[in-house]
């Protein structure tokens, strides 16, 4: 069945928390892998200047010649700034230091909140057939993430299985709020994940018992599991459904794509 409430074109996703390492980059590359094997098409925006979504997929640094600062503040064709990556189907804008300054000189740009908007409905983009793309926001709530909400139709927002997870979640919401206020109607929440899940833990099962009771359906069934191989993944460039198709990650990530594609058509 197709899904009537969306335009044609791709599912743009933002994965979105202002806490460092709870998991953003690790989710965008993994559950970018995940959907590809499920057969869909992909592009991975790497909006952090940390750029390690580009270096996790094997880009390096040398080979990004036009980055997300290009896409935003330089008006550039998308196809110049679009990479394929060593998997079929899997593309990526990778990021550089440069975008560090990118927060403090979109405040002078005309449509601030709107260049990743946009740059992204260039009429260029239907020649790669997408089917999701994917948003790796920086571990702040400035300009650059404002961009992304602005530009996608959900926000996927990965939550740490740790002591304060809850903590900072209010202050996603208001600005997803805001968001909506701002100039993107629709913006939805596509869900909370749970990541680094230790299900020995107490602390995790507490997280994931307050998480679903404040957010309901908004948690996705599927949590990922912390995974030794999940974080050895990025330093072989690889996706952990490449490095170790068959761990407890690899799987918990081939099972949230699922449940994605799902949300999609329901
Ligand atoms: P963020 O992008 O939110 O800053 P990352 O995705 O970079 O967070 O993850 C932070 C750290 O946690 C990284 O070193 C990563 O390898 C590790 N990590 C993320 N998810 C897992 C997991 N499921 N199991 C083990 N380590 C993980
Ligand atoms: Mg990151």
């Amino acid at each position: 069945m197709s899904d009537l409430s969306r335009p044609a074109g791709p599912k743009i996703i933002a994965v979105a928390n202002q806490k460092g390492g709870v998991g953003k980059t690790t989710t965008s590359i993994n559950l970018a892998a995940a959907l590809v094997e499920q057969g869909k098409r992909v592009l991975l925006v790497d909006l952090d200047p940390q750029g390690n979504a580009s270096t996790g997929l094997g880009i390096d640094v040398d080979d990004r010649e036009y980055t997300t600062y290009e896409l935003l503040l330089d008006d550039i064709a998308l196809d110049k700034v679009v990479m394929k990556t060593s998997y079929d189907d899997l593309y990526i804008v990778p990021a550089t230091v440069d975008l560090s300054s990118a927060d403090v000189e979109l405040l002078s740009a005309e449509k601030r909140s709107f260049l990743l908007h946009d740059a992204l409905r260039q009429t260029q983009i239907d020649t790669f057939n997408l089917d999701y793309i994917l948003i790796d926001c920086p571990p702040s709530l400035n300009l650059l993430t404002v961009n992304a909400m602005i530009a996608a139709h959900s926000v996927l927002v990965p939550l740490q299985s740790e002591f304060f997870a809850l903590e900072g979640l209010s202050q996603l919401m208001m600005t997803i709020r805001e968001v909506r206020q701002s100039g993107n109607k629709e913006l939805r929440i596509e869900g909370v994940v749970l990541t680094m899940y230790d299900k020995r833990n107490n602390l995790s099962q507490q997280v994931e018992h307050d998480a679903r009771s404040n957010l309901g359906e908004l948690v996705f069934k599927t949590v990922i599991p912390r995974n030794v191989r999940v974080s050895e993944a990025p330093s072989f460039a690889m996706p952990v459904l490449s490095y170790d198709p068959q761990s407890k990650g690899a799987m918990a990530y081939r099972s949230l794509a699922k449940e994605i594609i799902k949300n999609n058509v329901a």
